[in-house]
């Protein structure tokens, strides 16, 4: 069995033709310049060169138009016939309070991502181009949304509302949706069955540390709470983004600057996190550790106070849960980023945990990194969000 995996931006699309018989991928790809002059399109099969096509692409119809071509085409491509590709999943960012759970698309389904376009003005408007474009090019064939908001429905009330009045709530649905949902529920998943974890000590903190960082808490795969809220621009220092800050700096920047609570919002997203913190040297981990160890006490001081927020967050979780079974670091830094994982790792010695050091070398793979005596269990799990929604689109469609 084939599913196509789509992730759609505004103007770009990312594809995943995988084998759901073996989990492999058969074919990927990305159409960039959507809508814009000299789009392109970069389709990579295992085994041989890539596959460029340099057409116009003025809607998502015509890229998957172009998409389809592509894994049909006679040198390149992977499927004989559509007919071999039994159903579609989708990235969707957010599906509100509404859909706790993935879900096959309806009209229903299609609403409420509209309805939505509000909470994800980015993403939804072109998650839905996606479903569409697909339903147009592939009419018949089931549809799966994959809600990144999904895992973070399982909060409490007490751990998703905002304090803040009542009526915020109830006519916006103003609360703490959380993101990065499909890559925690893979991560917390593939760390139990990894770590064979036995029911009633599946307490998980996942630790999804990449451009965009955010921290879960799960028991049994079911999140009990997560670093980020209403937006992703909620809990850690991440790669620009501030993460956790008082809303007053808002108000304060704005009557000094003269700016507009969007303009420092912007700000905050796009110009904040560790790139500032490091006098905007780079948010790339790589750049700042190295300038770090040349001595440069900004980028030090980027990685201390990313570690930090990252320490209280596991703290704080560790509270939350009365302790944890699992701890799995995945993202570009958690996966890749060793010397980070032993800073942060370094301070829950007093929770009993116990680093391998030779083992905390691996990069990119799955590797259990704690000692047999650890008390926590510690781990490295690379994400695969596409596998997931493939997951989730056999179970659904
Ligand atoms: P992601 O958003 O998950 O793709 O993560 C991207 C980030 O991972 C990059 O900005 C880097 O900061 C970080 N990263 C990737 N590879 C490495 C590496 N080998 N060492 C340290 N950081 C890395």
């Amino acid at each position: 069995m084939k599913v196509l995996v789509i992730n759609a931006g505004s103007s770009s699309l990312k594809y995943q033709l995988i084998d759901m018989d073996d989990e492999s991928v058969k074919a990927k790809g990305l159409c960039e310049r959507i809508g814009i002059p000299g789009s392109k399109l970069t389709h990579k099969v295992p085994g041989i060169e890539d596959f460029v096509v340099e057409k116009d692409m003025p809607t998502h119809q015509t890229a998957i138009e172009l998409v389809l071509e592509a894994l049909l085409d006679a040198e390149h491509g992977v499927v004989k016939s559509v007919d071999e590709i039994d159903a579609v999943g989708h990235r969707v960012l957010h599906g509100g309070s509404v859909y706790t759970e993935s879900i096959k698309v309806n009209d229903d389904v299609k609403r409420v991502i509209r309805e939505c376009f509000d909470l994800g003005p980015l993403h939804n408007p072109a998650n839905l181009m996606g479903i569409e474009a697909c339903e147009a090019a592939m009419p018949g064939k089931s549809n799966v949304a994959v809600f990144d908001t999904a895992f973070g429905m399982s909060l409490e009330p007490y751990a998703y509302r905002y304090a803040i009045p009542e009526e915020y709530y109830d006519k916006y649905k103003l609360r703490r949706y959380g993101f990065h949902g499909t890559s925690h529920m893979f991560v917390s998943g593939e760390t139990i069955r990894y770590a064979n974890l036995p029911e009633g000590h599946q307490r998980v903190i996942v630790c999804h540390l990449g451009n965009g960082s955010s921290i879960s808490a799960s028991v049994g795969g079911k999140a009990v709470d997560t670093s980020m809220g209403l937006t992703p621009l909620e809990g850690l220092v991440m790669g620009t983004r501030s993460g956790d800050i008082d809303p007053a700096v808002v108000q304060f920047i704005c009557d000094h600057e003269g700016l507009s609570a969007d303009d420092v919002l912007t700000i905050l997203n796009k110009k904040s996190g560790v790139f500032a913190l490091s006098g905007n040297l780079s948010s790339d981990f790589r750049d700042l550790s190295e300038a770090a160890n040349n001595g440069n006490e900004k980028a030090q001081l980027a990685l201390d106070a990313f570690a930090h927020k990252v320490e209280k967050t596991i703290g704080g979780y560790l509270a939350v849960m009365n302790g944890a079974d699992a701890i799995a670091f995945t993202g570009g830094i958690g996966e890749n980023d060793c010397a980070m994982r032993a800073k942060i790792l370094a301070h829950f010695g007093y929770a009993g945990v116990k680093i391998d050091a030779e083992k905390n070398k691996v990069r990119g793979e799955r590797c259990e990194i704690s000692t047999p005596d650890s008390a926590i269990r510690v781990f490295v799990l690379p994400t695969n969000e596409e596998l997931a929604i493939a997951r989730e689109t056999v179970r659904l469609r």
